[in-house]
Order: C-alpha cells, then sequence, then structure tokens
C-alpha cells in the first residue's frame, strides 16, 4: 500500500476550482488513512458546508488516489474548516476574504447542452425554468448561448438592464419568478457578440462570480450549441453541473448531440437525462405526424446508459408563447408541450439529492469586490 505522504503527493492535483490551487497546498487534506486491504479513507475540509463543488471533489479526490498502485477503494468525506483554519487560509492567500463560492448557495446547476442549434434548447431552458418555479422552487437561468442569446426576449426582457448592488453585484433581472442573467443585456439589440477567448471567459466568469444569483434550488444554463469554448469554459467553472442534452427524434441528429455528452464525460461533467424535443405533431383533428422522424431520443438515452427525461411534442403555442415573451408552461400549463415539460422538470426534480439542513458557522462579511469593466453597465 502506498504511505500516508504518497498519497499526500497525489492529491496535490486535485485543485479547488474556486481558489485555483491544489487542496494539498492549501491544506484541505484533513486526514489521510490507508488499510491493508486496498482501501484508502481521505477527509477534505471545504470552505462552507454548502460547498456546492463537493462532488468535484468527490471524483477528483478518488481518480488521483485510485492511480496509486495497490489501491481497490478510496471513501472520500468532508468537513468543514475552522474559523481559526479558514483565517490561517486567508492569510495564506493574501486575502481579505474567502470565496463563499459565488454559487454557494446554488443547490443544482443543469446545463442544457446541445448538438447543433434550432433544437429547442432556449425554448426548453425558459419553460422548464419556469416549470420548476411553478413547483415551489427558487430558480436562475443564465444565458450563456452568447452568439445566439434569445432568452431576454423569450422571457419578455427586451430593452432592460441590470442594476448594480452597494455590494458591487450585478442583480439579474426578474421574469415569471425567474432570475435572469444574459449577455443580450449588455449588448445593443441586433449587435454580433464578437467576443471570444480571454473576454468571453471574462464575461462567463462575471456571469457566474458577480451576480447576485443569492439561494437558488436551481440554476439553469442554456448553453450554445455544439462543444466550443464556452462549454468549456463553463464545465471548469462549474464542476457542480449537470448536463442534460437535447435532441431532435432524428436519428442522424442524435449522432451529433452524443458529442456533448462526449464532451461532459471528457470534463467528468454528469450527464443526467435526454430530452427529446419537436417529438411529432398532433393536428386538430388528432391525426399524428412524425415531422422530425422518431426515436432519436430514446436511442441517445440508451447508448449512454441514462433517462430519457421527456418527449416534447411540436406545438404552436410552445413557439408563439416563445416569441411573444411568456412561457408556455406559465400561460397554458395544459397544453401537450407544456405538460411534457412538467413531466420532465418533476423529474428532475425526483432526481436531486434529498438535502439535509446542514449546521455552519455564520460565513465571514465579504468585502466588496470591484465589478470588472467587461461588462458595460446600466
Ligand atoms: P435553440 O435554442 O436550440 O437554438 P430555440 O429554442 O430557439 O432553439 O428553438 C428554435 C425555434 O423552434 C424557436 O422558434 C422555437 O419557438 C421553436 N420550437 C422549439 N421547440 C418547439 C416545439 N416543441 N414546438 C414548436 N416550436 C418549437
Amino acid at each position: 500500500m502506498p504511505t500516508e505522504e504518497e498519497i499526500r503527493k497525489a492529491l496535490e492535483v486535485v485543485i479547488d476550482p474556486e481558489l485555483r490551487r491544489s487542496i494539498v497546498e492549501l491544506d484541505m487534506v484533513r486526514s489521510v488513512a490507508a488499510h491493508d486491504n486496498g482501501v484508502v479513507d481521505v477527509t477534505v475540509s471545504l470552505t462552507t458546508a454548502g460547498c456546492p463543488i463537493k462532488g468535484h471533489f468527490q471524483t477528483a479526490v478518488s481518480d488521483a488516489v485510485k492511480s496509486l498502485d495497490g489501491v481497490t477503494h478510496v471513501n472520500v468525506g468532508f468537513d468543514v474548516l475552522s474559523d481559526d483554519q479558514k483565517g490561517e487560509l486567508q492569510r495564506k492567500l493574501g486575502r481579505t476574504s474567502l470565496p463563499e463560492g459565488a454559487l454557494a448557495q446554488v443547490k443544482n446547476v443543469i446545463c442544457i447542452a446541445s448538438g447543433k442549434g434550432g433544437v429547442g434548447k432556449s425554448t426548453l431552458t425558459v419553460n422548464l425554468a419556469a416549470a420548476l418555479a411553478a413547483e415551489g422552487k427558487l430558480v436562475g437561468a443564465l444565458d450563456a448561448d452568447v452568439w445566439g442569446y434569445s432568452i431576454p426576449r423569450m422571457l419578455g426582457l427586451g430593452a432592460q438592464k441590470p442594476k448594480v448592488s452597494a455590494e458591487r453585484k450585478i442583480l439579474p433581472l426578474v421574469a415569471h419568478d425567474i432570475k435572469v442573467m444574459s449577455i443580450g443585456f449588455f449588448v445593443e439589440e441586433d449587435a454580433p457578440v464578437v467576443w471570444r477567448g480571454p473576454m468571453l471567459h471574462k464575461a462567463l466568469t462575471q456571469f457566474l462570480e458577480d451576480v447576485q444569483w443569492g439561494e437558488l434550488d436551481y440554476l439553469i444554463v442554456d448553453l450554445p450549441p455544439g462543444t466550443g469554448d464556452v462549454s468549456m469554459t463553463l464545465a471548469q467553472l462549474l464542476p457542480q453541473a449537470q448536463f442534460v442534452i437535447i435532441t431532435t427524434p432524428q436519428q442522424t441528429a442524435q449522432k451529433v448531440a452524443k458529442r456533448s455528452a462526449g464532451m461532459a464525460e471528457k470534463f467528468k461533467l454528469e450527464v443526467v437525462g435526454v430530452v427529446e424535443n419537436m417529438a411529432g405533431f398532433t393536428t386538430p383533428g388528432g391525426e399524428r405526424f412524425q415531422i422530425f422522424g422518431e426515436g432519436g431520443g430514446q436511442l441517445l438515452a440508451d447508448e449512454l446508459d441514462i433517462p430519457l427525461l421527456g418527449k416534447i411534442p411540436l406545438t404552436m403555442p410552445l413557439r408563439e408563447q416563445a416569441d411573444s415573451g411568456t412561457p408556455l408552461v406559465v400561460t397554458n400549463p395544459d397544453d401537450p408541450a407544456a405538460q411534457a415539460i412538467r413531466q420532465v422538470a418533476r423529474g428532475l426534480i425526483a432526481m436531486a439529492p434529498v438535502e439535509l439542513p446542514v449546521l455552519q458557522s455564520p460565513a465571514p462579511a465579504a468585502a466588496p469586490k470591484p465589478v470588472g469593466m467587461s461588462l458595460p453597465m446600466a
């Protein structure tokens, strides 16, 4: 069996995504115990009990230790740094406060992904968000489809601009009980978003770190189609995110959608389900047409060995309501498409782990942090 020192050495590759340093260097590895039967117990100390990136540490610690010869199983446990230890960590990092985790109060992050555009990703994002809100959940929607943003329009937030709080945080706009942030709030309508590389990275980081999301049960993120820069940046910023892949029923579309799943896997993000959109159209006379074919969603779900969370039919009202700025699940929850989306929302709720309340010491007051200059503010 490897020694404690060797195990600690192996853990140097585990990086805290918020503090951007190794958990070993940050003194966050509380204890290590190697047993003769190949089992290793590791306890990691987190900055807050509600740390949303627990899942990331769980996988990263387990993978790092399993890479050592003789290790067959790794138990990863967690505790919380004491106030003294937090103070020590702050001194070490030369900061006046620890990031509480911009998303420390966000319980679930769900990225809505697709292999290509036009499959209904944004429509589903807003309607899923509204359906979760209707189930009594606290919901936010982040429009990360930076080049094809459409969430502001779909939620009727055309001309409004977010304000900045006294603590220098960007306040999300609110529509239909959903807190919303979009690059569309910061650029002139119809102006192309030409940001790439570092600028894009900075804007997305700000959307997560400088937006006052507050307490949320769900943050739904509308990703751009495909597997480009934005998805990768977000994957790094949101190691706790779960992916839902949207596809049309066409068997060829399913192949394209699979690439998104491949990307999520590469970043060790969890793909929790598939939603098939544009699944058939029923005429007022009751005749059913499979306009975009059938079976693609199930095929993809089977291939990825994850559930098909729903099949959303084509309905005119879904498109009309998206165009007029109110989610269909709000105006007409009984429309077949709205019903199917509400079903998906309930599936997501059923999947989320039931969390017991954790007792935690009050977080230290965060020093106001200046909002950088990459986003033109109202
Ligand atoms: P994406 O975000 O994947 O590019 P959108 O959500 O913008 O796709 O959808 C593309 C178009 O298709 C929009 O006009 C939207 O209203 C419409 N649409 C999406 N899903 C449906 C559906 N199930 N029934 C009718 N229209 C739909």
